[in-house]
This record gives structure tokens, C-alpha cells and sequence, in this order.
């Protein structure tokens, strides 16, 4: 089966919003196994859309359409299909009284425009939407399969998942199912070098590695008639990565370095306080974004000036006199001192230069201390990072983290 996704929207092609949904539905026909050709942007305009919809046709079996199921006279993309298909738009009395009932739920009023939403054309196959008022649809016609979801990408989603997914899952002989491994603390040079034998000997699975934002990803894919054949055609590949990259492979699928350091530090019963100076509270914001950290997590420190590092934290004015703030001696201070401020049995902090001022011949932008106090033990690693002042800081906070991670393990 070759698909197209065509996302309709004035917003798009002004660059208003970026186009997410054709993002998920890449991803999700890929999983499937689907190949998918090409993409295509089209605004609100009825002629251009029909013209994108025999242009897609020509060179694809299945499109898969986003946007334009709303109740506005510019949401165009049901009537059009439904044109092109040479089908009459009848209106579904199921859907029409979803529709209502949702109104009178919300406590509003419904438009009289919402009724073309429960509109469809004939003979086609109703999709619901779960999150909102506009259902999607599936016309097939001969050989001919058009999908049409909604815009708000929420909605999008749970519609694809839910009920677009399973239909196309039927004309799959073979699935693709996929296994992504995290690792932070290598390159992505290293990774590769480090598996380069298992790349190249690659055939089914696959292996395509990703760096993004400090980390890399492993996407292990398998073809398979089954997800169990799917499964252990992955897991020996799997552990045999494992096996060369631990401990920098931290999590699977669809997780976050902050979500594993934070479950780290719940499972080992410890407890933590933050005291960052250039981060200004961007670790403790990661580990707060995890549900639970409450159990674990005592305070957050922004100890930004001297004096702050001096009165929040016991930083010894000496200390800050002879080495600087910006120093592996302040660094492993401020992390003692915030675990024994807070009674925690980890302190981390963070002090440096995120530029662009403030830098000096010996201390230049990027020059970064992470201190880590574990149980009595104070450990401090140099950074010297390159960048702007978003990507130090950002770069610092994974840093941090992934070092307490690697740390932690042998607790
Ligand atoms: P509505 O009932 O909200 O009008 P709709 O199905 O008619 O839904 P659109 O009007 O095309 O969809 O888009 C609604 C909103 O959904 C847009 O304002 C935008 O925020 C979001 N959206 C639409 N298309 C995309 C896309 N391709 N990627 C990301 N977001 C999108
Ligand atoms: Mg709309």
C-alpha cells in the first residue's frame, strides 16, 4: 500500500503552526509498515484541494487526510472528498445526536453550522472523535482509500489510534513493530562506532540511529508476520546492544532522562535538593515534571549571587575569594551544602559561566562544575561546553542528570 498524507490548513503553508500531524502520521505508517511517498500542504481552498487530492491519487492508493472537518464555511476537506468521489453528503443521525449530547455536556449552545459535521458522504465509514465534535471518515472506492481526520492534533491522534489504525492494520500482511533505546553520555559517533559491525550486517531488524538534544536513539525495527515474531527477531539484537553501550543506555520507548533519574531515585529510597546557579532551577523542573517526585525531592535552590551561595548554602567566602564561583571547590560546597541544609542524601548543584558575558581568558563561556554529593561522598565534573546561552544551560541540566544517574547505579 503507498499512502499520502495531505494536510490541509491556510496556517500551515503561512508557517502559523507547524505541521505535527503529518509528523505522528509518518511515524505511525512507518510502524505499520505502510510506505509513504510523499506529503503535501494544501490551504483552505476547495479547487487546490481537489487538484492535491488527484495529484495524491495518481501516485498513491490510500491518503490520509488532517483539518477541515470543522463547522466553519472554510473547513472544506469533507465536501471536497466527497465531490472527487462523485458521492452525495447525507446526514447520520447517530452523529448528529453525538454531536448535541457533547454541546449539552460542555453546557453549550449548538450551532447551527455543526450539523454538516454530522454529514457524511455516502456509504462511507464513520470514525468517532473521542476529544471534540468532528468525526473523521474512510471512503474506499475500487482500489481508492481516503481517511479524513480532524485538524486539532489531540483529537487527530486518539481518531488515528483508535479507529484508523486498526482499519489499516487489516491490509498489513506484515507488520513493522520497533524497539527505540535511549542513551545519554556518548556521542553519536561513538554509539556508532561502537556497533558499527551490527549496522552494517543490518537487515531485518534494522538499526537507525538519531542524536537529538544530547542524546542519541537507537530504533531497533523488525518486519514480521506477528508482534511476537516481531519481538524475537528484536530482543537478542537488543540485549546485544545493551550488552556493548550500558551503562549509557538509560531507558526504552517512550520515556525521559528525568523521568528515569526520577524513578531511580525513588526505587533507591533517597532523597534530593537542588542548587543550581547558571541552570536557574532547570534540573529541579525536569525532576519535578515527573508524577511521584513529591516522595523524594526537598528543595530547589536558585543560589545565583555570592552571597546567596554563602547564606543558603554555607559556600565559605574564602573559598569563593580564592577559586571563584565559577570553581570545582564551589561547586562541590554548594552540593554538600544543600544536601545538609535539606537533610537529603543528594545534593547536585550547578555553577557557570552560560555566557555571553561574563567570561574570563581563564574562565571562558561554557565552563561549567557540576558537583554531586551521594551519601558522604562529593564528586565534581568540568564542562566545557560550546553554544549560546539556551544550549549551555540545557546541555548542563542533561549533563547533571545523566551524571547523577550514572552515579546512582551502583548504589
Ligand atoms: P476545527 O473543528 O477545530 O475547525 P478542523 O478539523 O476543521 O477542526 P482545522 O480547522 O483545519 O481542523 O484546524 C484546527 C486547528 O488544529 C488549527 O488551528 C491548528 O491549531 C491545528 N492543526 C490543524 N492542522 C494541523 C497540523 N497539520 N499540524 C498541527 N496542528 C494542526
Ligand atoms: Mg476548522
Amino acid at each position: 500500500m503507498k499512502a499520502e498524507i495531505l494536510c490541509v490548513g491556510t496556517e500551515i503553508l503561512l508557517g502559523d503552526i507547524v505541521n505535527t500531524n503529518a509528523q505522528f502520521l509518518a511515524k505511525e505508517l512507518a510502524d505499520l509498515g505502510i510506505s509513504v511517498y510523499y506529503q503535501t500542504v494544501v490551504g483552505d481552498n476547495p479547487d487546490r484541494l481537489k487538484e492535491a487530492l488527484k495529484i495524491a491519487f495518481s501516485r498513491a492508493n490510500l491518503v490520509i487526510t488532517t483539518g477541515g472537518l470543522g463547522p466553519t464555511k472554510d473547513d472544506l476537506t469533507k465536501e471536497v472528498c466527497a465531490e472527487f468521489f462523485n458521492k452525495k453528503l447525507e446526514l447520520n443521525k447517530e452523529c448528529s445526536d453525538y454531536i448535541k449530547e457533547y454541546f449539552k455536556s460542555q453546557n453549550k449552545d449548538m450551532a447551527k453550522s455543526n450539523e454538516k459535521q454530522a454529514c457524511f458522504p455516502k456509504d462511507s465509514i464513520i470514525l468517532k472523535n473521542d476529544c471534540g465534535t468532528a468525526p473523521g471518515c474512510i471512503i474506499k472506492e475500487d482500489e481508492k482509500i481516503v481517511i479524513l481526520l480532524p485538524g486539532p492534533p489531540r483529537e487527530m491522534t486518539h481518531m488515528f489510534k483508535d479507529y484508523a489504525k486498526p482499519y489499516l492494520q487489516k491490509y498489513q500482511k506484515n507488520i513493522l513493530k520497533s524497539k527505540t533505546l535511549r542513551i545519554c553520555g556518548m556521542g553519536e559517533s561513538s554509539v556508532e562506532e561502537k556497533i558499527q559491525d551490527l549496522i552494517e550486517a543490518q537487515t531485518n531488524p534494522t538499526i537507525a540511529p538519531y542524536a537529538k538534544n544530547s542524546e542519541v536513539t537507537l530504533r531497533i525495527t523488525a518486519r514480521a508476520s506477528s508482534e511476537k515474531e516481531a519481538k524475537d527477531l528484536i530482543e537478542p539484537l537488543k540485549n546485544e546492544i545493551y550488552s556493548r553501550l550500558s551503562p549509557f543506555v538509560y531507558g526504552e520507548d517512550d520515556t525521559c532522562l528525568e523521568f528515569e533519574v526520577a524513578k531511580m531515585i525513588i526505587n533507591k529510597n533517597l532523597t534530593i535538593a537542588t542548587a543550581e546557579s547558571c541552570t536557574g532551577g532547570l534540573i529541579a523542573s525536569k525532576l519535578i515534571s515527573y508524577p511521584g517526585i513529591s516522595s523524594v525531592f526537598n528543595e530547589g535552590m536558585v543560589t545565583y549571587t555570592n552571597e546567596s551561595k554563602m547564606k543558603r548554602l554555607g559556600v565559605k567566602e574564602k573559598t569563593l575569594e580564592k577559586y571563584g564561583a565559577v570553581s570545582e571547590q564551589t561547586a562541590a560546597e554548594m552540593a554538600v551544602g544543600v544536601a545538609k541544609n535539606t537533610g537529603s542524601n543528594i545534593g547536585i548543584s550547578v555553577t557557570g559561566i552560560a555566557g555571553p558575558s561574563g567570561s574570563t581568558e581563564q574562565k571562558p563561556v561554557g565552563l561549567v562544575y557540576i558537583g554531586l554529593f551521594i551519601n558522604g561522598v562529593v564528586k565534581v565534573k568540568q564542562l566545557n561546553l560550546k553554544g549560546d546561552r539556551n544550549r549551555i544551560r540545557n546541555i548542563t541540566s542533561i549533563t547533571a542528570l545523566n551524571f547523577l544517574r550514572l552515579e546512582c547505579l551502583n548504589i
